[in-house]
Formats: C-alpha cells, sequence, structure tokens
C-alpha cells in the first residue's frame, strides 16, 4: 500500500522525493527521511498530492523553512508538503494591502514592503521562515506579531485538499500560535501602512543589527526553543540556572542567548529532546514554572 501511493505520486508528479531526509531541510540540519517530500508549485500539484495521500490513508504535514521544527530522528511519515512556484509571488494591491504567497520568505516580504514604503512588519524582519510557517506561529517579537495585520488567508485543508478563504473569526491568532491546524495557508492579504520608505528602512535596518549582536543566528537553531510565560523570560530563567553552554551529545545551550538550543556537533533529535527535558525539570524544581515548547516537534 505504502509503495503504491508513493509511486503513483512520484508518476503523477516525478519532481516528489521519497525518503528524502529532513534534515536538508530544517535549520537544526535534524530529522529523518520524509516519506515523500513534494514541492507543490501550484493550487493543482497540492491537491493532487494531499489526495493521493488521503485516499491511502496517509497523513500530511505541511513544512515551511523548518525554522522552528525538531524533526524526530526516524522521521515522518505520509506526505511532507512544501510550497514553492506560484506560492513564492508578492502583489501590491491599493490601500496598503499586499498578497502574498505562502513560500514568500519573511525577511524578503518584509523588504519588499519597506521599499514600497508599507509599514508593520519591521519587528520580524529576522524570522528566518516562509509567510505560511509565520502564519501558523503568530510569528512576532516584543514589538509587534503578524496576526493583526492580515485581513484573509487562503488554506487548503490538509485531508481533503479542499481550499478556503479565512476571514474575520476564522482568524484567531493567540502567542505563537496562529489559526491553521489541520490547514496549509497558500497566501495571505496583509494591511500595512503607508509611511516613509527611508524611516522604514531604517527602523529594518535597526532590527537586523540588534539580531546579530543577541542571537546566535550563524548556528544551526531553530529560534526559541520555550514560550515565554505569562510576565517571564524563559531565557533569563535558563541562564540564571547557570545552563547556558550546557551540553546534551551534539546539542548545547546557546552561550549567546540562553532559550536558543544550538546542534553544534551533529545533534541527533533525541539530544535536543534530552536537552528540553534536562532544562524544563531543573526550571520546574528551581522556580515552579512549566515551561511550554515553542519550538514543534514531529515525526517519529
Ligand atoms: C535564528 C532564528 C530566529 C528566530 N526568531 C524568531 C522571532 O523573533 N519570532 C518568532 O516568532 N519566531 C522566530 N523564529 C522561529 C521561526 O523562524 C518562526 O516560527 C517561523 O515563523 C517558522 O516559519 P517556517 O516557514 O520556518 O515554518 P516551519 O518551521 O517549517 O514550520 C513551523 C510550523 O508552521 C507550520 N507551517 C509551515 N508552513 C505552513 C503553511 N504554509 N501553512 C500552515 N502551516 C505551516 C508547520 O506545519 C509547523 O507546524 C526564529 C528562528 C530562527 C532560526
Amino acid at each position: 500500500m505504502n509503495r503504491d501511493w508513493r509511486a503513483e505520486l512520484k508518476r503523477v508528479l516525478p519532481h516528489a522525493l521519497l525518503d528524502e531526509p529532513l534534515s536538508r531541510h530544517t535549520t537544526f540540519k535534524i530529522g529523518g527521511p520524509a516519506d515523500v517530500l513534494i514541492d507543490a508549485r501550484s493550487v493543482a500539484e497540492a491537491q493532487t498530492a494531499l489526495r493521493l495521500a488521503a485516499a491511502a490513508g496517509r497523513p500530511a504535514f505541511v513544512l515551511g523553512w523548518g525554522s522552528n521544527l525538531l524533526v524526530r530522528d526516524r522521521g515522518v511519515r505520509g506526505l511532507v508538503l512544501r510550497l514553492a512556484g506560484e506560492f513564492e509571488r508578492i502583489d501590491f494591491l491599493e490601500g496598503g494591502r499586499v498578497r502574498a504567497g505562502a513560500a514568500v520568505r519573511v525577511p524578503q516580504l518584509v523588504v519588499a514592503c519597506a521599499q514600497k514604503g508599507l509599514s508593520g512588519l519591521e519587528p520580524i524582519v529576522g524570522v528566518p521562515g516562509t509567510l505560511g510557517g509565520a502564519l501558523a506561529m503568530n510569528a512576532g517579537t516584543r514589538d509587534g506579531e503578524i496576526g493583526p495585520l492580515v485581513l484573509e488567508i487562503e488554506a487548503v485543508d490538509l485531508s481533503e485538499g479542499d481550499v478556503r478563504r479565512l476571514v474575520k473569526d476564522d482568524l484567531r491568532f493567540a502567542y505563537r500560535e496562529g489559526p491553521l491546524r489541520g490547514r496549509a495557508a497558500l497566501s495571505a492579504l496583509l494591511r500595512l501602512k503607508p509611511g516613509d520608505k527611508g524611516d522604514i528602512m531604517a527602523v529594518v535596518s535597526r532590527y537586523q543589527r540588534k539580531r546579530q549582536q543577541t542571537q546566535p543566528i550563524h548556528t544551526y537553531n531553530v529560534g526559541s526553543t520555550f514560550k515565554n510565560p505569562p510576565g517571564r523570560f524563559a531565557a533569563q530563567m535558563i541562564e540564571e540556572l547557570g545552563l547556558k553552554g550546557y551540553v546534551v551529545g551534539g546539542a548545547r545551550v546557546s552561550p549567546l542567548h540562553a532559550n536558543f538550543i544550538e546542534n553544534f556537533a551533529g545533534a541527533k533529535a533525541a539530544d535536543v529532546l534530552a536537552l528540553v527535558d534536562l532544562i524544563r525539570e531543573r526550571v520546574r524544581a528551581a522556580i515552579g514554572v512549566e515551561l511550554e515548547l515553542e519550538m514543534r516537534v514531529v515525526g517519529e
């Protein structure tokens, strides 16, 4: 059965990759193989792949830039869908509105908007993922999140392949949680504020510089490991417990930013998960706070 649906998918979409190591597609450089990884370049390709997987009873998962994901060492069963091609477009509309495909990278979108004199996205210029991932995670910083800028999302149901437009009440964003469970965003309509191009670009540059100084952006990591508990900072708690630089296997707590875990020496997902457990136990025991994961863990 497994071989049949994969063979059929490969026949219809020959660029599909079978048993593709996801370590090649995550910023952690960690993760076992996907049964099938498909770059869908159009709605039709996405629907074809999703419906073939669904007909064979296989689950589907949508992957962006892999910048918030820990894929376990035995990989992901079923279909891993990624968007490309027509989902990489940015269209500037009237009234400060921008329609962008879910595969557009966030830094590229922020700079393109700034260059058109459109403001709002500057705080997330350092989020290295795709627009789709940003919508799924309600990506943001202390200075702003993407959620309030979203007017509409076009999304495909991962289990049926049906496309729907999400508006108003469908668009419930919370802290690092978007409105997309069970769906892949295909594109979004954002409303930004017109402003002075030079001023907006200056703000973008300031955010970029700050990040370079405070985050280990040249290492293999997925950004913040844990969400900040209400009124507190996870990084501060981890640092106070002396865990900066703590090593398990090939994974370590970043010496620069205590809420980042780095794959510094061929780490396995198991190393990262063991380090996560250790941090949570120490924080629970010493401070009485239950840390919740911000990075998402998938696979088996
Ligand atoms: C150096 C660094 C700095 C970071 N800084 C920040 C920060 O300041 N703020 C912040 O919020 N995050 C930050 N992150 C984390 C990460 O970049 C964001 O969470 C980002 O939005 C994830 O996007 P992605 O495309 O990489 O998604 P992935 O990691 O590929 O996926 C993450 C989740 O989004 C889902 N997803 C991906 N694409 C879609 C889609 N098209 N439709 C529906 N769901 C989808 C996936 O299924 C998964 O559940 C940082 C990461 C790094 C490595």
